[in-house]
């Protein structure tokens, strides 16, 4: 049992006897008389329970849980004198997992914190799940970039953003090309790896503040926020280069070199967003018309 616990109790022998019983089982027990300590043990300690009296001198067990419940993660199981004070049931308004009346029976409280623990891993359990679930549903399961859906959702993002601080807000749309000749040469396993490697080509070029999408089958985007056209030439200059300097090797012996098409485009104010895309996208078929491995910057005011 690696669970920590913190007792509360200003009745020394009761807080000793407690400490012992809950050590002995193998929690990792602290204990003290005051709440004021209490806190500071929090503070350095992830506490998992904590079981309180509710009668203590200074702050009492009632405003620890509150403290608790506001600046930590433990739960609260609170320890009371009598049936009939009640203040059991203001500590659980206040948050408390849990109480127990006093004499303490040891093996009753033993059960109310295993049941107190057990809630605490299924919630856990069950937000990791959520995250992860959040997670998968804007990442592309190929490269482990995001996806389209989240591309969209982002960029109407930093559009509000520029609207509010007018920084500056361009966005980059990459396509690989003759992608189907290479699929049609080495097979299309060989080409959702060469799809992987480029889309970490163009993560590592990116600074942090930078998001890069698989926006479609092997077409990515760039949304560089606070960067203006001239940087994100810059960038896109820098993609072009990293992914044409890649050694591609799709069958034994034989080494192949890719490139990509980009178009470049600065968000205007007020613009739709599909007219910010549709001029991004402009310019990538430019770069496609005009010879391809190259980048194409749209400047701002150009119709979409
Ligand atoms: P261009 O230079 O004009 O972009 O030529 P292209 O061949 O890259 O363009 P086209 O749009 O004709 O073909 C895109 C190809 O990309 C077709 C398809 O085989 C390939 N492709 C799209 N998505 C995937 C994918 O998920 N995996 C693999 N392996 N190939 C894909
Ligand atoms: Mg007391
Ligand atoms: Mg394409
Ligand atoms: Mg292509």
């Amino acid at each position: 049992m690696d669970a920590q616990i913190l007792i509360v109790e200003d009745n020394e022998d009761l807080k000793d006897s407690m400490q012992e019983f809950f050590g002995i089982l193998g929690f990792r027990t602290f204990s003290v008389a005051q709440a004021e300590e209490a806190l500071g043990i929090l503070k350095a300690n992830a506490i998992d329970v904590v079981i309180t009296d509710i009668k203590l001198p200074g702050i009492d067990g009632l405003e620890l849980t509150d403290q608790i419940k506001k600046e930590h993660d433990a739960a609260v199981i609170v320890m009371t004198g009598y049936s009939d004070d009640y203040s059991y049931e203001e500590a659980v308004s206040r948050g408390a997992s849990d109480f127990i009346l006093k004499p303490v029976r040891f093996n009753e409280l033993l059960l109310r914190l295993k049941r107190v623990l057990n809630e605490r891993t299924l919630t856990r359990e069950r937000i990791q799940l959520l995250e992860e679930l959040k997670k998968q549903a804007i990442t592309d399961g190929l490269t482990k970039l995001y996806n389209s859906r989240h591309f969209f959702e982002q960029l109407e993002i930093e559009i509000a953003r520029f609207n509010r601080y007018g920084h500056p807000l361009s966005l980059l749309l990459l396509d690989i090309d003759y992608f189907k000749k290479y699929n049609d040469s080495y097979g299309h396993l060989e080409g959702d790896q060469a799809l992987v490697r480029i889309g970490q080509i163009i993560q590592d070029c990116l600074r942090k503040m930078d998001l890069a999408f698989r926006y479609g089958g092997e077409e990515f985007a760039v949304i560089l926020p606070e960067t203006s056209l001239q940087n994100t030439e810059v960038v896109a200059e820098r993609l072009r280069k990293a992914v044409a300097a890649e050694t591609f090797t799709p069958q034994d012996g034989r080494t192949v070199t890719l490139t990509i098409s980009v178009g470049a485009a600065q968000y205007v104010r007020d613009e739709e967003l599909t007219s910010f895309v549709k001029r991004a996208d402009n310019a990538l078929f430019a770069s496609k018309e005009s010879g391809r491995n190259q980048i194409t910057a749209i400047a701002a005011g150009s119709p979409a």
